[in-house]
């Protein structure tokens, strides 16, 4: 490769949010295939610490793509939710979430974007950006690019992210996770096609959940388990904290030994998550956020589905601006921050700052109260028929329907 390399637009990161960003803008431009290139750190496919879990929301954006499966998943229909007011049981008749390997499933994402005409250089580490007049310039382990404008999808360490809008990990939780192989016969995740949350966790100060999700390992049945915590690590007190996680972990799942795993750092994987903050910017001059880089969902840590909608709004962004519409990086960030998922981000801070806060009890205890408003709670997460983009009034007035007068949720 030359030492300068020129195109319209940079993809800083092929994970979800870059390659749905070039998936997006492949259906409505395919004329840019080659003026657009993505620059990836690794070479796919490659590991991904996470629980793969694909709320209904993604699989809406896999079939608005026009994109199938194609990798192994575990369909999981029915959820308990165990809190310290009781259980929660979730049950709505249709899949709640589709657990795949993130290795697999970012490989497919990342072929069905070549063949749209996305051109990626892999084993490519962006190592600084800056702004100058009218230009990016990145510098990477493989050169120096030019362009007009970058979205940075590089994940919750985000070097696009620190090079243009600073360093603050304010906003920045962590989950750790491990996978044990399992007999799917004895364990109730397959069993029921269930997977189970912990918030019990809370009352031990931490600031988040356990779970546990049936999943497929080279066709072998596995659970991947895990703890997120929104808390910053830097914040929590590293050393100590860690170790209460994986305690907390233990603490919710007894029956799976994860105490003869030991700490070795080989057994337990921890990842940040950067979550939504709304006082953050996700564009400045030509270069936009997306996915992790932006933030994610503060309350469950769930980022899969923001990557595609982020995706979404910047492929047409970019497409307004290579058009000669200036103005579209600052709409990018005003749509992040008032469109649809912009309002549903801030409403998952809220309740985050609720149920992880000092009267967690009390709120937990108000969400045993009615099964409807549950209902109404886990469709409007998952986004299932698009339900998360209905106008707050109608959502409010689905809710008392639900609730006072028991009609129909969907
Ligand atoms: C333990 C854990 C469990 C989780 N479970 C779930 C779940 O079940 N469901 C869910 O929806 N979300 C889950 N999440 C969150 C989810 O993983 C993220 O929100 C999601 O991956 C975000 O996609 P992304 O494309 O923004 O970032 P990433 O998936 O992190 O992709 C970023 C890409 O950029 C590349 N990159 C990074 N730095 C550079 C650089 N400097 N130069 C070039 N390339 C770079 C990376 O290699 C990567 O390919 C979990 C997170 C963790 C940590």
């Amino acid at each position: 490769m030359g030492s300068v390399a020129k195109y319209d637009v940079v993809i800083a990161g092929a994970g979800p949010a870059g390659l749905a960003t070039a998936l997006y803008l492949s259906r409505t431009r395919p004329d840019l295939a080659g003026r657009i290139v993505a620059l990836e750190k690794s070479r796919h496919p490659r590991v991904k610490v996470c629980a793969g879990g694909l709320i209904p929301k993604t699989m809406l954006a896999l079939r608005e793509l026009g994109l199938e499966l194609e990798v192994p998943a575990v369909e999981v229909v029915r959820g308990v939710a165990r809190t310290e007011a009781g259980d929660v049981d979730m049950y709505r008749g249709d899949p709640l979430c589709t657990v795949v390997r993130r290795d697999e499933f970012d490989a497919r994402l990342a072929r069905a974007a070549r063949e749209a005409g996305l051109e990626m250089v892999e084993n490519c580490r962006v190592l600084d950006v800056v702004q100058s007049q009218g230009e990016v310039r990145l510098t990477t382990e493989r050169g120096v690019f030019e362009t007009g404008l970058v979205v940075g999808c590089d994940g919750s360490g985000s070097t696009v992210r620190a090079s243009v809008f600073g360093q603050a990990k304010e906003s920045v939780g962590r989950a750790v996770m491990t996978d044990l192989p399992v007999d799917p016969e004895r364990t109730p995740e397959f069993v029921e096609r269930r997977y189970r949350f912990d918030f019990r966790c809370v009352e031990a100060g931490v600031s988040g959940y356990a779970w546990s999700f049936p999943c497929l390992i080279g066709g072998r049945p596995h659970l991947n388990v895990g703890i997120y915590d929104q808390l910053p690590p830097h914040r929590a007190g590293e050393g100590a904290r860690s170790a209460a996680l994986l305690a907390e972990l233990r603490r919710a799942f007894p029956e799976l030994g994860l105490d003869a795993l030991g700490r070795s750092a080989g057994t337990f994987k921890a990842f940040p998550i950067r979550w939504f903050n709304a006082a953050e910017r996700f564009a400045r001059g030509r270069v936009m956020l997306a996915g992790d880089a932006a933030g994610v969902d503060p309350l469950m840590g769930e980022g899969i589905s923001c990557a595609f909608e982020h995706g979404k709004i910047a492929a047409r962004a970019i497409a307004d601006f290579l058009q000669g519409d200036a103005g579209a990086p600052a709409r990018y960030d005003r749509e992040l921050h008032q469109g649809a998922l912009g309002r549903k981000l801030r409403i998952l801070a809220f309740a985050a700052r609720r149920f992880y806060g000092p009267r967690h009890r009390w709120y937990f205890r108000l969400a045993r109260v009615s099964r409807k408003a549950q209902q109404v709670g886990v469709d409007w997460f998952n986004g299932a028929e698009h339900f998360d983009e209905l106008p707050f009034g109608v959502l409010i007035a689905k809710w008392v329907g639900a609730v006072l007068f028991d009609r129909a949720v969907r």
